[in-house]
């Protein structure tokens, strides 16, 4: 698409965001792939509408504040990127525009917006917010409408708090070395999903580190227009992660592409060059248990019933890292399991980062039909790789009388075919020697 914008006055991404506006060619192959155009029904909620009104504020032909409900109405799924026949970089608009032009807000909105920019990416700070929204959830009713669902996802119980060590061992002889991102929500909300992992991967042979010093990957900040933040947080693990590991493993889609964006969020300054170094390291575990061979690392079960297992991708695992067989092929490796597929698997269920919180009526269409597919299958588990898609669509089958059960790979996985349970992972976790101070 030929255009006019000034990169000179468009911010520190304006290259970025000139080059994806430039390779759009209009085709509109990418519409029908679209939840929002699914759901809306408009050019302007579609992905080439979005690119043009993007580009008429770049160009200053119209104001930002013009076009900023449909460009608020977009998840960030990227499934426009996959359908995609020119490669235009979504990825490489969406974000760094939200961060150029920010968003008009309501008060509530903003606090509302605050309060999650100020607890999510902090684990001791979001776990009290938890609490104190337990505590405070019977008057909700009360709460402000930008509020409420955020109150509705509190969940009812609280995991205690767990701190990592700073080393695991390798099962046996160690093949790599890795770091693992311990993330920050995921952390609070699933404490097990981190456990499992390192189970499995000391299990197929790799060191996990877990580095002191690291914090919250800045994925949500960044997705959410809030670069600054971002930025701060990034910044953290460039110099929290070591370059003598052979990868950087991440367990949340979000966290895992947002750490792959690292280049591109650090464009233009000093960190260049460190920020795209550690993003090529960076690996889903699913990737990472393929490498090591995890299917001859694993006691089948001798007989039983055939198990149906349907897997959900995740947005910013499948159309933003390009994993989708990966995953499949582990569970496929499972005597007796059978996978299904979702109907409509490609569209996003809505969770997207803080989307559920800031576009409910959107984000709960989605999460509905989403939970609808899964039940469709006569699947007996969902399985996926995202904390996000986890308590959405949870909550979603539960609103429609389904005993489905969600569970991340890593836990499907070792509760399966390495046969270890949630206690003894925890008792052979609390045995390695190495002390941690794992800072929340
Ligand atoms: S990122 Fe998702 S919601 Fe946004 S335009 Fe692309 S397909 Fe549509
Ligand atoms: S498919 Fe790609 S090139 Fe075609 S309209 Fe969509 S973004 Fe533009």
């Amino acid at each position: 698409m030929k255009h006019s914008i000034n990169v000179e006055n468009n911010g520190p991404f304006a290259e970025h965001m000139a080059k994806a506006v430039e390779t759009c060619v209009h085709c509109g192959f990418c519409l029908p792939t679209c939840p929002t155009y699914q759901e809306l029904g408009q050019e302007a909620d579609s992905p080439r509408g979005r690119i043009v009104l993007m580009k008429q504020v770049l160009e200053g032909h119209l104001e930002s504040s013009e076009v900023e409900t449909h460009i608020d109405q977009c998840l960030g799924c990227l499934a426009c990127e996959t359908a995609c026949p020119s490669g235009v970089q979504y990825r490489d608009l969406i974000s760094p525009y939200r961060a150029t032009y920010s968003k008009k807000k309501s008060f509530f909105e903003w606090v509302r917006d605050k309060i999650v920019a100020m607890t999510i990416p902090y684990p001791g700070r979001f776990r009290w917010a938890l609490r104190l929204g337990k505590l405070t959830k019977p008057l909700s009713f009360l709460a402000p409408s930008a509020f409420k669902p955020m109150t509705e996802l509190i969940p009812d119980k609280i995991p205690p708090t767990e701190k990592l060590k700073s080393k695991y061992l390798a099962t046996g002889t160690r093949k790599m070395r890795v770091a693992m991102l311990s993330g920050c929500a995921q952390q609070v909300l699933a404490p097990e999903i981190n456990r499992y992992t390192i189970e499995l991967l000391t299990h197929c042979g790799a060191e996990v580190l877990i580095p002191e010093k690291q914090g919250c990957c800045g994925a949500l900040s960044w997705h959410n227009g809030n670069a600054n933040q971002a930025k701060h947080l990034a910044e953290r693990n460039l110099t929290a992660f070591p370059d003598d590991v052979d990868w950087i493993v991440t367990n949340a889609a979000g966290c895992g592409s947002g750490m792959q964006e690292y280049g591109l969020i650090f464009s233009g300054t000093k960190h260049a060059e460190r920020a795209e170094r550690l993003s090529k390291k960076v690996i889903d575990v699913s990737v990472l248990l393929e490498k090591l061979q995890f299917e001859k690392r694993i006691s089948q079960p001798d007989s039983g019933a055939s198990v149906k297992v349907a897997y959900h991708d995740a947005c910013h695992l499948s159309n933003g890292q390009n994993v989708t067989s990966q995953p499949r092929r582990l569970l496929k490796a499972i005597a007796n399991l059978e996978l299904v597929e979702i109907p409509n698997s490609e569209i996003c269920c809505g969770s997207a980062g803080t989307y559920n919180i800031d576009q409910p009526m959107i984000a709960g269409g989605l999460g509905k039909k989403k939970a609808a597919a899964v039940i469709s299958t006569d699947a007996k588990y969902l399985v996926t790789g995202n904390i996000g898609c986890i308590v959405q669509i949870r909550n979603h089958l539960k609103a429609l009388g389904s005993d489905i059960k969600v569970l991340h790979l890593v836990e499907f996985l070792a509760k399966h075919v390495v046969s270890t349970d949630e206690d003894t992972v925890r008792k052979k976790l609390s045995e390695t020697v190495e002390i941690c101070s794992g800072k929340n």
